[in-house]
């Protein structure tokens, strides 16, 4: 599928038209620093046409009311998916240098069978409920609550997650109802072209209901997330663009939902298993070379047992390196670019500056191409240090020592945060109620997985407003109407 779009470029999708055009640019293998091919690079106009188009196909055809053509059109896109899963997994590993062992899970085999679970969702949802009669001011009424979709849904992505990102706002914005132009980030086209052409080819999706606009300009989210034929933006990366997009939003005071970055902490009480939760301490680390907005970059460790835990996580750490994203036991592979290699080598110097030391990593492994950084481990900074607080996007951890629970939580929610976190405990009641005590939208207890379809997923704080996934992440792109009938 995906042979003739290195030279001549992959299109757009706009009004259920693939579309080439002129003007492209290069995508590349952080891995190699090689030339994948070329992507399609839009105009503000091609945006223009593809938010009318999506406008139209919500205000004019039936797609908004048709439940069951858009749940056969979900289940077609997963199976399309899937019959190109082997061009789709390359594909992942090549563009956004994910580790082929996160493709069976969240990089891409996850969110494609999620399709499957939205669409149940949706044929099974009360989309109506009835609240019986009442008599409000004497007046006898029948009255109901109808849940409808938002209209035009802006889905503005990055990088790092694509098929999971672009999935989990295209399931449920098109299960509910709505219409969508998707934005990508413009060093993953391809992962979001390759949904366009598939929707196309491969499904009974009406032209205009999913738009595709790829581009290497920034300015085509902020145009995306102004326009007022736009009714929601559901928006996943930084917490700086986040803010961006809802001061450009609030001009025509449209529905925003945001997902953004995170600084989570991995907590270990002083009764955990040391050797084992640092050890996933040190996975969950450098899992995509950190590049993950969940992941947890924070290590907090009993005052006592600091240098034991440094020694077993920075042993790990070296142990699993940074390596090939196509070989299956890599968990660490590139950074997506020289402008993100950048910003980490920025904060390793910051951490350094403030007094930091790296007990592993802290530079550039001995590669000839590709963005890379080892693992690193950085020791000696306090919660107040800026690398301690800020988002690095990197394979880097911080280790910080606690004095007990209560301590280790105040450190944990001292940030301006509130993503994600962990818990790790010999007392499993001890652990839960560290867990309840954290103010974050995910805890895993003692190495659990809370990611999944049916579980809501979002940020506390400035990591985030609403939910994604599960049916609070569905509720999100629906509307609420209430009616009632006079029976007098
Ligand atoms: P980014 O904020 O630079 O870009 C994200 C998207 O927004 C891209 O498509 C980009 O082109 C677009 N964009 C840039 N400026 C814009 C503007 N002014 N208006 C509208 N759109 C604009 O993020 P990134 O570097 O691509 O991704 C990394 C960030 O994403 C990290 O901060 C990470 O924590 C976050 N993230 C959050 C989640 C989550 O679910 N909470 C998941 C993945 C990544």
């Amino acid at each position: 599928m995906l042979d003739d779009w290195a030279e001549r470029g992959s299109p757009l999708l706009i009004g259920g038209r693939l579309v080439t055009g002129d003007r492209r640019f290069e995508t590349i293998d952080p891995a190699t620093e090689e030339v994948i091919g070329l992507a399609a690079d839009a105009t503000g106009d091609q945006l223009g046409e593809a938010i009318g188009a999506a406008r139209r196909a919500f205000d004019e055809s039936g797609w908004a009311t048709d439940l069951g053509l858009r749940v056969r059109c979900l289940r077609q896109l997963r199976q399309a998916l899937e019959r190109h899963a082997d061009e789709l997994r390359a594909l992942t590993i090549r563009e956004a240098g994910a580790p082929r062992f996160l493709t069976y899970g969240a990089q891409l085999d996850q969110p494609v069978a999620d399709l499957g679970w939205v669409a149940d969702l949706a044929e099974d949802y009360a989309w109506t409920r009835d609240l019986g009669r009442a008599a409000p001011m004497g007046i006898a009424s029948d009255r109901r609550v109808l849940r409808e979709p938002a209209g035009v849904v802006a889905a503005i992505t990055p990088w790092n997650f694509p098929h999971q990102i672009n999935l989990a706002k295209l399931g449920p914005a098109l299960a509910a109802g709505n219409t969508v132009v998707l934005k990508p980030a413009p060093d993953t086209p391809w992962c979001a072209a390759v949904l366009g052409r598939l929707a196309a080819e491969e499904t009974d999706l009406p032209p205009g209901v999913v738009n595709v606009v790829t581009g290497r300009d920034h300015a085509l989210g902020a145009r995306l997330a102004a326009d007022p034929r736009v009714d929601l933006v559901s928006f996943t990366g930084s917490t700086a663009t986040g803010r961006a997009v809802m001061r450009g939003a609030a001009e025509t005071l449209k529905k925003v939902f945001l997902e953004l970055g995170g600084k989570s902490a991995c907590v270990l009480l002083d009764d955990a298993d040391l050797a084992k939760a640092c050890a996933y301490a040190a996975f969950a680390a450098i899992s995509h070379a950190g590049q993950g907005c969940a992941l947890t970059t924070r290590l907090l460790v009993p005052r006592a047992r600091h240098d034991e835990a440094v020694e077993i996580t920075a042993r790990t750490m070296a142990r699993l390196g940074a390596g090939d994203p196509s070989d299956e036991r890599t968990v660490c592979g590139p950074l997506i670019s020289a402008r993100q290699r950048e910003r980490v080598e920025g904060y390793l110097k910051l951490a350094v500056a403030e007094g930091g030391s790296f007990a592993t990593g802290g530079r550039r492994p001995d590669r000839d191409r590709g963005f890379w950084i080892e693992p690193t481990l950085i020791t000696g900074l306090t919660n107040r240090a800026r690398a301690a607080r800020e988002e690095i996007f990197g394979p880097v951890l911080v280790v910080l020592p606690h004095d007990g629970d209560d301590d280790a939580v105040r450190i944990a929610n001292d940030s301006p945060y509130g993503l994600s976190g962990a818990v790790h405990a010999g007392d499993p009641e001890r652990a839960r109620a560290v867990a309840r005590r954290l103010r974050t939208g995910t805890v895993s207890v003692n190495g659990g997985i809370w990611y999944g379809p049916d579980v809501p997923f979002g940020g506390y704080k400035q990591s985030g407003v609403g939910r994604e996934m599960g049916v609070a992440g569905f509720e999100e792109y629906l509307e609420t109407k209430s009616i009632a009938e006079g029976t007098g």
